[in-house]
């Protein structure tokens, strides 16, 4: 029987996974989203829409009211209502497996416990416990926020002892940890899901470029090598393994000067790393999710065509949609996010960049510079 979907944050997320669950008609028959922006992007590809806070406790009761099944495409959402819920919805990733992944100690301590590498780390509630803890780890050390973090807005790089007195202020009255600088070579990251049946599958990993804090580009499958391939997907397949609940992780990870994996940290839901599966795989991860949720079979997570994604930043604070100019080729596929408000890097599209013609990842490398010296951003 068809159900009907709840999801918690209706924003270019929620509308990927709104536009995937119109393709399974026989699965899922409507789409009800919880997000504080009236005509949020996925109301604006046909999800309904409940216009609150993602953490306001009578909408989500009300979402799971009109619901048959609950998943989210945040990880800030309230766990403590959401396991008040699941005796009678369906929520998946598991509410207990949000309450620890939404807190980076939380979630530190969980993976370190289970045997998965992490960068050494410790919570910090005062600046005696910062102060014995850089003694302790030396430094470059980041501060980081525990809870509600994004594009690394909750993160501060202590270089020195004189930073310390910033790093405090800008945090003030969050809960807080330290962790160890890691010098890597490279950031991964290996989208991974679970059923609710308990099959695992992954994605190949793939390499993620970063410019201020945020996610600019996706290398799909990453340049790696063989050892270090293996070893991330076996790291993704032992994290989903201990980890309860089903649906689409993402999981990052940094690669040493040695070539460990050490997990930065994890994304209950779908991830931005993961929109190169729009076009190189034949499902995407937004399918897989829904596919993991409803107890499907997962499928083919190969990668069929090496594919760069990139991400397309605000250019200033705009109210209103902005137009994308590339450069029309049949390997490019640009997606916007229909976004009624922009600000400086905030994201508000991506385009695919695939290789249809065997150019290999160099070669499409060369492309994206050629795209991004010829794209024009303007408003509508
Ligand atoms: P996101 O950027 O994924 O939204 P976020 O704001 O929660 O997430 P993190 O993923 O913790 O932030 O960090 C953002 C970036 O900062 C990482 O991708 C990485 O480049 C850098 N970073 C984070 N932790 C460390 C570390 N321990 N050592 C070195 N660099 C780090
Ligand atoms: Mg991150």
């Amino acid at each position: 029987m068809s159900k009907i979907l709840g999801i918690i944050g209706g924003g270019q997320l929620g509308m990927m996974l709104t536009e995937a669950a119109q393709n399974m008609k026989e699965e899922i028959s409507k789409v009800i989203v919880l997000d504080p922006t009236e005509n949020c992007p996925a109301a604006k590809v046909g999800a309904e829409q409940i216009i609150a806070d993602f953490k306001d406790e009578e909408s989500i009761k009300k979402l799971s009211e009109l619901s048959d099944i609950i998943t989210y495409e945040i990880e800030s959402g309230n766990s403590d209502v959401l396991k008040k819920l699941e005796a009678n919805t369906e929520i998946n990733p598991s509410p207990e497996t949000l309450r620890i992944i939404q807190d980076k100690f939380l979630q530190k301590q969980f993976l370190q416990e289970n045997g998965i590498a992490v960068a050494e780390f410790e919570k910090v509630e005062n600046r005696e416990e910062l102060e014995k803890m850089i003694e302790k780890l030396g430094l470059p050390l980041l501060l980081k926020t525990r809870r509600d973090a994004y594009d690394g807005r909750g993160n501060y790089k202590i270089n020195t002892k004189s930073d310390i007195d910033d790093a405090l202020d800008l945090f003030t009255g969050k809960t807080l940890m330290v962790e160890k600088f890691v010098n890597f070579q490279k950031e991964v990251s290996v989208i991974a899901a679970r059923n609710t049946k308990g099959e695992i599958s992954t994605y190949p990993v793939v390499e993620n470029l970063h410019e201020n804090n945020i996610l600019r580009m996706t290398i799909a499958p990453g340049r790696v090598s063989e050892n270090v391939r293996k070893e991330a997907e076996d790291v993704a397949h032992k994290t989903m393994e201990v980890l309860h609940g089903a649906g689409v992780f993402g999981i990052e990870m940094f690669v040493t000067q040695d070539e460990k994996i050490l997990i930065n940290e994890i994304a209950p839901r779908v991830h931005n790393s993961g929109h190169h599966t729009l076009q190189s795989s034949t499902i995407s991860q937004f399918e897989l999710h829904l596919r993991a949720i409803l107890g499907m079979e997962l499928g083919d997570t190969s990668i069929k065509s090496p594919t760069i994604m990139y991400n397309i930043l605000g250019p200033h604070t705009f109210k209103g949609e902005y137009n994308v100019l590339h450069r029309e080729e049949e390997n490019i596929f640009l997606k916007m996010y229909g976004k009624l408000e922009s600000k400086p890097q905030r994201k508000i599209g991506h385009i695919n960049i695939v290789d249809k013609k065997n150019v290999g990842i160099e070669g499409l490398l060369l492309q994206v510079e050629d795209l991004k010296n010829n794209l024009v951003i303007k408003p509508k």
